[in-house]
């Protein structure tokens, strides 16, 4: 499965174009994450690594950029392993270890649609990246 970063403007979200490419591709899009309203906004969606081409275009010729997705990057030197950020994650990215250092699970984050941990940390360790 491949994860991609849809991001809708506002002149395209009058529009049902998730569910006209699905219908057109006969693909499966599972949506990890969303934040989408009347004026744009971005869309996490895993889809086959083998439809990921079709469906990528599909978007675009839609008016929809498409990105590859924003994970979050963790300045050690910074974190101070206080756990402020480990219940806000959604998807459990972020656990301590068995020293009580905390650690993160990158592959599971939802980046720039979730972003919670970013502003949650005290000194701005976390950051998101391209
Ligand atoms: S951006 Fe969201 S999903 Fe990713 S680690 Fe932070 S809280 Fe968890
Ligand atoms: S909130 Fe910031 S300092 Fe605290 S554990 Fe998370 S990244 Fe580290």
């Amino acid at each position: 499965m491949v994860k991609v970063l849809l991001k809708f403007s506002d002149k395209v979200t009058d529009q049902p174009i998730t569910s006209q490419v699905i219908k057109e591709k006969g693909v499966t899009i599972n949506i990890l994450s969303a934040h989408v309203d009347q004026q744009g906004g971005e869309m996490l969606i895993e889809i086959p690594e083998d439809e990921a081409e079709g469906v990528i275009e599909a978007f675009r010729s839609k008016g929809v950029k498409v990105e590859l997705r924003r994970l979050i990057e963790v300045n050690k030197e910074k974190c101070f392993d206080c756990g402020g950020c480990i219940s806000l994650c959604p998807v459990n990215v972020i656990t301590y270890d068995a020293e009580y250092s905390v650690v993160f699970d990158e592959e599971k984050c939802l980046g720039s649609t979730c972003a919670l941990c970013i502003d949650a940390c005290p000194v701005r360790a976390i950051e998101l990246i391209t």
